[in-house]
């Protein structure tokens, strides 16, 4: 059987300009992200960030990729609108995506949703509790029926994004805040996924749980046979 293409997409720059943060992810949040999911036998991934050529992503890697993950946080901006609509394309014909965290504001992830994507925040340490809301849906397979992670930052409703095709998790914070921190959303014939968890100053993405629903998003969001459509012209019937 082909493996799954895989790209995890990072800005990687904290992590070269902060120690505390570079002590946590050695290789990058997308080195942690790329040896988690390269230990599921169907999954092939590598690397990609912001300061490579063409963000890491040419035209033609992205028409070899199955599933993109995206981590972005201070450097939005700086990836380049060409990029952003070759992925774009993508998604909308058939690769899938899966956004992180702070990448809520990436321009990808806008212009996917079409809304501002804005929340409330607090960076302090926080006790995060994700309950799963659609038990037996594949993304939270293998999770019980929560998970908890002693401190991340926080994130709360209002999260202005569409209404979700479906809300897998719910976060509630220490604060009392709540948030839809596992949700899911078709573009054309890409599937998307976006999931809360993963500040740069915090080891989540070493989580068992966390690493468990990114591997299973990635299988969930692989394009489907049936992502072929045809449109234009039909001859007049006889
Ligand atoms: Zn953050």
């Amino acid at each position: 059987m082909e493996k799954l293409r895989v790209v995890v997409w990072n800005e990687g720059r904290h992590e070269k300009s902060d120690a505390a943060i570079k002590s946590i992810y050695p290789d990058g949040i997308h080195g942690a992200i790329v040896n988690a999911l390269n230990r599921n036998g169907s999954i092939a991934a590598s690397a990609a960030t912001l300061d490579d050529p063409e963000h890491g992503l040419p035209q033609r890697r992205l028409d070899q990729t199955d599933v993109l993950i995206w981590w972005g946080h201070q450097a939005h901006e700086a990836v380049s609108d060409e990029i952003v609509n070759r992925v774009y394309g993508r998604v909308l014909a058939g690769m899938g995506l899966i956004v992180l965290h702070s990448a809520h504001f990436s321009k990808i992830f806008k212009r996917l949703m079409g809304t501002s994507c804005d929340l409330k925040w607090r960076e302090a340490n926080d006790k995060e509790v994700l309950w799963v809301t659609a038990p037996g849906h594949p993304i939270v397979q293998g999770i019980d029926d929560h998970f908890v992670l002693d401190r991340e930052e926080m994130y709360g409703e209002h999260f202005d994004i569409p209404e979700p095709d479906e809300t897998l998790l719910i976060s509630w914070f220490s604060g009392g805040e709540v948030f839809r921190s596992g949700v899911t959303y078709r573009r054309g014939m890409g599937r998307i996924f976006y999931f809360r968890p993963g500040h740069e100053t915090y080891p989540t993405y070493h989580n068992p749980a966390v690493q468990r629903v990114i591997t299973n998003a990635v299988l969930w969001a692989k394009p489907t046979e049936a992502a072929k459509a045809r449109y234009g012209h039909r001859p007049t019937p006889v």
